[in-house]
């Protein structure tokens, strides 16, 4: 593949016709195939650039009126420009963390697991925590979950947490069950499960969606120090990969005093668009302060809130109308209640804020759909501080095909993870069944219904490369 030279601030790409007197430019690139991503006009040679906007794209002559004394030119010497790439759904200090415990992505077979576990454990002190995530077993043979029996046989005395790719589970050994007292006569906490052997009625050390916090809330909280260096390396890593802008899905106010520090100081320049999570203390607080446009030289806007619905998927947590196609027992569960919700939408729409609702399964849409709504008409245009709230669904997944006109009709944005749709490939048809297929992963219904599908690779619950 070529090089690929990617322009951070191409925000506008309108081909501006010449104009009587033509300001010059502080750069202009030449020589380049320009991918401008307009179906007008979808190549061009050159680009002209002045102060934090670009005022030209075309062809090299015309560019040239552009070139005044003070000018730079840069010749792209037949190299590829695409428009900066924007990550709609990521976790960014997730992906810094990801950099910083036990990665075990690409991880094979359970024997492979293991091994990696087993020489993690080795470099940690006596009883020392040792956490980590992405691990998936959807292509080990057999493809189960692995247990805490398991991780016992390399980790007898330090106790492990090791969350699922998807972030809606984890694995956790005897020695962490125990640091969190929990036993065969544990409660499953509200949205959640601690999945337990179906003989001897033992936890056998899957956490799913909010049972994992059992477990997580014993693990030495990680320093202020290793929130920022996680922020520091996730950037890296994103602007490596080729993004100019990430949409943080979720976090805290910690993190946006993260990003203020490093802004400022000048170790962070990647965009980001950020949300907290809600309803809680950081919600309330956003509605109370109200957003961030725009700071920073145009790098850091903060006026979402991120509810999470459901569960995913892969760990059977997705909210279903109707049972499991591979598990009749279950349809997945909610994990926020109505009454909760109601209140912080309707202020979000009298204070101008962005809400970003997971939902992956079909009553979970349902469910985020019915409440907007329902805030929509409580709140009519003339009382919101912004009249097109351009609310949204994160993830979009498994959709009910009569809901899926409802986006478009109500304005309601549909944000998914082509990734997703990949990995959840060689499980999606089990865990639904052929004819709830036709709803899932509905890309081009969405796209013709009349709404746009912004697309994000929501690492690092996937591996987040642009090109997928
Ligand atoms: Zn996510």
């Amino acid at each position: 593949m070529k090089p690929l030279l990617i322009i951070a601030s191409l925000l506008v790409l309108a081909l501006l016709p010449a104009q009587e007197t033509v300001q010059p430019a502080d750069i202009v690139f030449k020589n380049g195939n320009v991918y401008t991503a307009t179906d007008t006009s979808p190549d061009a040679e050159a680009i002209a650039v002045k102060a934090d906007r670009i005022i030209f794209v075309g062809t090299n002559a015309a560019a040239q009126q552009y070139v005044g004394a003070n000018t730079r030119v840069v010749d792209l010497k037949g190299k590829t420009v695409l428009p900066g790439f924007t990550d709609s759904h990521q976790h960014l200090s997730g992906v810094g963390f990801r950099e910083m415990t036990l990665n075990l992505e690409g991880t094979t077979s359970l024997a492979d697991f293991l091994a990696k576990v087993k020489a993690r454990v080795a470099q940690a002190k006596p009883g020392e925590w040792v956490t980590g995530r992405g691990w998936i077993e959807t292509h080990w043979k057999p493809p189960v979950f692995p247990t805490r029996w398991d991780l016992d046989k390399v980790a007898p005395n330090n106790p492990v947490i090791l969350g699922r790719a998807d972030g809606h589970g984890a694995v956790a050994n005897s020695a962490a069950l125990k640091a969190a007292g929990i036993d065969k006569n544990t409660a499953n906490p509200f949205g959640g499960e601690i999945s337990k052997d179906k003989q001897t009625g033992e936890p056998n050390g899957m956490l799913l969606d909010n049972a994992q916090g059992l477990v997580r809330r014993h693990v030495p909280p990680t320093t202020p120090a290793d929130a920022e260096r996680a922020v520091v390396l996730g950037v890296k890593r994103n602007i490596e990969l080729g993004w100019t802008q990430i949409q943080d899905a979720g976090g805290s106010y910690a993190d946006v005093e993260i990003f203020k520090k490093l802004y400022a100081a000048g170790t962070i320049k990647l965009r980001i668009y950020k949300a907290v999570h809600g309803p809680g203390p950081s919600a309330t607080r956003l509605l109370k302060e109200g957003a961030i446009v725009g700071a920073y030289g145009n790098r850091f806007t903060f006026r979402t809130i991120k509810v999470v619905s459901d569960g995913a998927l892969g760990s059977r947590g997705a909210a279903l109308l109707a049972p499991y196609s591979d598990a009749a027992d279950t349809s997945g569960f909610l994990t926020v209640k109505a009454e909760d919700l109601r209140p912080m939408l309707q202020e979000a729409l009298r204070k101008g804020i962005q809400v970003e609702t997971h939902a992956i399964g079909d009553l979970a849409n349902r469910f985020v759909l019915d409440e907007y709504e329902a805030a929509f008409n409580a709140v009519p245009e003339g009382e919101r501080e912004v009249e097109v709230p351009r609310w949204r669904i994160e993830h979009a997944q498994i959709v009910n095909p009569d809901d899926i006109p409802r986006f478009a009709k109500l304005g309601v944005i549909p944000s998914m993870q082509p990734s997703h749709a990949i990995g959840d490939l060689f499980f999606a048809p089990s865990r639904v069944g052929i004819n709830r297929l036709a709803g899932s992963y509905a890309w081009a219904s969405f796209i013709k219904s009349g709404i746009v599908v912004p697309a994000g690779s929501d690492a690092p619950v996937e591996r987040g490369e642009p090109m997928i």
